[in-house]
């Protein structure tokens, strides 16, 4: 038996998959918040290029990667599929587990999969600037290195209580010569306007897309760039599991379970959605999209149309959410504070292909550090949610001999913070505040 299966650079795949047309039922368009009627890629056109916006509204299953992009991913794709052995035996599972390590990348997470495309297709129309927001700091991280990659200016607006506990991820911005400013700032109407009513708030990635969304408006020469949620981010992630379907087909192998964690839902579909047209053909998988119990929009939310930021700038998407105005607390797992789940994620739950799982900080920290202390590797403490669900899946019966996939989203080496915490004890659990559901939930704009 291998340890871990890795791929040529030129086994790496040309073209990325769209399972938008494999959706049973479909996806509902976006909608104009004036008109409520869909929005065309006229009006987005402010905000992104017209190359990815033909990515978002595409119906063709098969997208080229451009020869530019392919060359970028080169430097740590194929990423390893690795045989999680050590953690089996702990566990003293016969499942076999195997994980997808996207931690290999420059930021040491898969958001590059997606940041590359996007600063490549900006450049190719001309812009010169481009903003975004980050949670956790690893979108930031991954736009500043595409960014650089193809001489583009790079503002990062990073929600405010990931500023303070990862100085780490400014430092990394900066060596790739992006800006980066708190979220809420002062820099825009809307973080003013939010300073001024909540001046101790942690922030959030609503709040941080409001801003930096402003900024795009403002100037001619800059573009915004969405580091998940959308379908042409997810179409970019496909490539994990367009790989990981190669290398399972090496080992031999094919998944009865595959897992991801969920913020906006892009990592865990690039691994899932390339498994799609098989599970359609009658193959028995099941997808599991894992979420924080505190942020909990697949378990929780409701299935409808709503705002991705809090100024309400964004057309409406529909999607699982828990309100454009909630303010998730402030867990370690910054990637996965957000409020709404990606139409694609939310659409396959909604058809019972995937099943949601909403998991604990401190029962995912626990498993991070079983899988640091076995397969070597420190977790991200968004990751750590989906070696949870692994280990959940691997220990229900440990004689039934399964499959199992997961992807490795990022590693922990600049959340240590977040660990330090965990042993000292200063952690806890946060249920999802009914009250304060309600309430933002009372929000949703009426269609
Ligand atoms: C951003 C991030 C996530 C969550 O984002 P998705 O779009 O749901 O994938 C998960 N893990 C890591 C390491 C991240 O950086």
């Amino acid at each position: 038996m291998q340890k871990k299966i890795l791929l040529r650079d030129d086994e790496i795949p040309r073209q990325w998959y769209n399972v938008v047309p494999d959706i049973p039922g479909g996806l509902k368009p976006p909608l104009d918040p004036e008109t409520s009627q869909p929005m065309g890629p006229d009006k987005l056109s402010a905000i992104f290029p017209m190359g990815l916006l033909e990515q978002e509204m595409s119906d063709q299953r098969y997208i080229d990667i451009p020869d530019e992009v392919r060359e970028i991913y080169t430097i740590w794709r194929a990423t390893p599929l690795v045989r999680a052995t050590n953690l089996e035996k702990a566990l003293g599972t016969r499942a076999r587990i195997y994980f997808k390590n996207e931690s290999v990348s420059p930021v040491g997470s898969h958001k590059t999969n997606s940041a590359v495309p996007q600063a490549y297709f900006n450049k190719r129309e001309g812009v010169k600037r481009l903003t975004t927001e980050t949670g956790a700091g690893q979108w930031g991280c991954a736009l500043s290195f595409a960014t650089s990659k193809f001489d583009i200016e790079c503002k990062v607006y990073m929600v405010r209580v990931s500023y303070d506990q990862k100085p780490y991820r400014k430092s990394m911005m900066h060596t790739y010569g992006a800006e980066i400013v708190p979220s809420p700032s002062t820099e825009t109407q809307v973080g003013r306007r939010i300073l001024a009513e909540y001046p101790d708030t942690p922030g959030s990635l609503g709040i941080a897309i409001s801003e930096a969304l402003e900024d795009a408006f403002a100037r001619d020469d800059t573009k915004y760039a969405l580091g998940s949620v959308l379908n042409h981010t997810i179409l970019h992630q496909s490539i994990i599991g367009l790989e990981a379907k190669k290398q399972m087909e090496l080992a031999g192998d094919y998944p009865d379970i595959i897992i991801g964690c969920c913020g906006g839902g892009s990592n865990f579909a690039g691994i899932a959605t390339p498994y799609i047209p098989d599970y359609l053909e009658g193959k028995k998988i099941r997808f599991i999209g894992v979420e924080p119990a505190s942020c909990p929009s697949l378990t929780m939310g409701k299935l409808a149309y709503d705002f991705g930021d809090v100024a309400k700038t964004t057309p409406l998407l529909y999607m699982y959410t828990l309100g454009h105005d909630f303010i998730p607390p402030g867990i370690h797992a910054g990637g996965l504070r957000y409020h709404g789940m990606s139409p694609i994620v939310s659409a396959l739950v909604r058809e019972n292909i995937i099943e949601p799982m909403s998991v604990h900080q401190l029962e995912c920290f626990e498993a991070g550090v079983l899988f640091a202390r076995t397969e070597g590797i420190i977790p991200a403490p968004e990751t750590c949610h989906a070696i949870r669900a692994a280990i959940i899946e691997a220990t229900r019966d440990l004689n039934e001999p399964k499959t199992i996939l997961f992807n490795f989203s990022g590693h922990g080496l600049i959340d240590m913070a977040s660990y330090d915490k965990f042993y000292a004890g200063e952690l806890q659990n946060f249920d999802y505040p009914e009250e304060a559901l309600a309430r933002s939930l009372a929000n949703l704009p009426k269609i």
